[in-house]
């Protein structure tokens, strides 16, 4: 079975799964955040006319500088049916529509006025603090395109064109099964042999955030008819999601099952830690993954590689990491051979990283405390104050 670093992993994700292609319509107003399933076409050119930038005066250029006969006003909203003359002025207010004949407008702050004249020293300059009809946009082309999330931004392009009502791709139906005997509902109070689930719940917040809809499964046991139970309920959605049971362990059943299901399986180990033991297949057409059960290992390998699955199945047309690079504040060492994901804060300065100590990936205190992590390189075990470094954001 296939072990895969890092980077092939996640090409082999990204190369297999694709759209599921299911489209409703859904009002503008709850569009963001989710996948735009067609493209949206500029209705017009965008300014729809020539507009002024500034508050100030329309002039013709030709006549600067000078003494101006002002002859009316134009604002946002109005209309200057006239025509601007040699040595005349009509006063403008930023967004108002150009009027005919000139073709510089001069800033009001750069004027005096007295008498009805505007006078200025201001030399001539075509077009100055004019946006002409189609600068930004032409009529007929792709204002938003199909497999995009749609951002705030794109929210303002849709409701520009007109776009009331909005195209998306259907959320993919994410089930979230965890497994393990020693794992028990949040609200039970724990033995000291048990755990909390709380890998039902990031991964939940995590598959939302990606754009999915989470099913979170009841938690099965270690053993083959709960796993073989829980599994056949969770190929029912668009991708399933296992957390734990992926080790070499005598109570690890989950490929075991999943092999009775007929699954063909991709890979079952990337070199990364946390999060080595990792498996990403499909079965009955569904894919899946079995995320290793410690905590940060659920994570991170969610964030590097079923966030992507989520996000494909949904309808984007790309998935990509997000990724800064920082400066460190501290040195560390780490044993070399693995690309290693560390707890890290990413400091508010925008700029520099602080590396942070934790336990491993039980250490949910730790990865709470972080907001970011670091990524190390299989090949470098150093890193000192002051180097440059790659960061994954949480
Ligand atoms: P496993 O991969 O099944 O051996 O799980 C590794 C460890 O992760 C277990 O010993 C638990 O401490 C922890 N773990 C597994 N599942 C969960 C879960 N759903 N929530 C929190 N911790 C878990
Ligand atoms: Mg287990």
């Amino acid at each position: 079975m296939a072990t895969l670093e890092f980077e092939q992993a996640r090409a082999c994700v990204i190369e297999r799964v694709g759209p599921l292609g299911t489209v409703e319509t859904i009002p503008l107003e709850q569009a963001a955040g989710r996948v735009l399933a067609s493209d949206v076409l500029y209705d017009r050119d965008y300014p729809t006319a020539d507009r002024s930038v500034r508050d100030g005066f329309a002039v013709r250029s030709t006549d600067l500088p000078g003494s101006f006969e002002v002859i009316g006003e134009v604002r946002a909203g109005g209309l200057f049916n006239g025509e601007v003359g040699a040595e005349q002025a009509v006063e403008i207010m930023t967004g108002a529509t150009v009027p005919r004949g000139a073709d510089q407008i001069v800033m009001v702050e750069h004027t005096t006025v007295d008498a009805g004249r505007m006078i200025t020293e201001r030399p001539g300059k075509a077009q100055e603090f004019i946006n002409p009809r189609g600068i930004e946009a032409k009529a007929g082309t792709v204002a938003a395109k199909a497999g995009q999330r749609i951002t705030y931004a794109t929210v303002a392009q849709l409701a520009t064109v007109g776009a009331a009502k909005v195209n998306v791709f259907v959320k993919p139906r994410v089930a979230i099964l965890a497994t393990g005997d020693e794992v028990i509902p949040v609200e039970a109070t724990p033995q000291d042999f048990e755990i909390r689930n709380s890998n039902s719940y990031s991964v939940a917040a995590q598959v939302a955030r990606a754009g999915g809809e989470p099913v979170i499964l009841p938690v099965a046991k270690d053993t083959l008819e709960s796993t073989r139970q829980m599994i056949e309920q969770g190929l029912q959605c668009d991708l399933l999601l296992l957390t734990g049971g992926v080790s070499a362990g005598k109570y690890d059943l989950v490929e075991t099952v999943l092999a009775e299901f007929g699954a063909e399986f991709f890979f079952d180990r990337v070199r990364i830690q946390p999060g080595q033991p990792l498996v990403f297949g499909r079965a009955r057409d569904t894919f899946f993954f079995g995320l290793p059960g410690n905590p940060g290992s659920t994570m991170v390998t969610f964030e590097l590689f079923a966030r992507a699955a989520v996000e494909l199945l949904g309808g984007q047309s790309e998935s990509r990491l997000l990724l800064a690079e920082a400066k460190l504040t501290n040195g560390f060492h780490v044993k070399p051979g693995l690309t290693r994901f560390l707890p890290a804060m990413l400091n508010p300065d925008g700029r520099t990283v602080t590396h942070m100590p934790w336990q491993g990936s039980s250490d949910i205190p730790a990865i709470a405390r972080a907001n970011a992590f670091l990524i190390t390189r299989p090949e470098q075990e150093n890193f000192q104050a002051g180097d440059p470094i790659q960061v994954l954001i949480q």
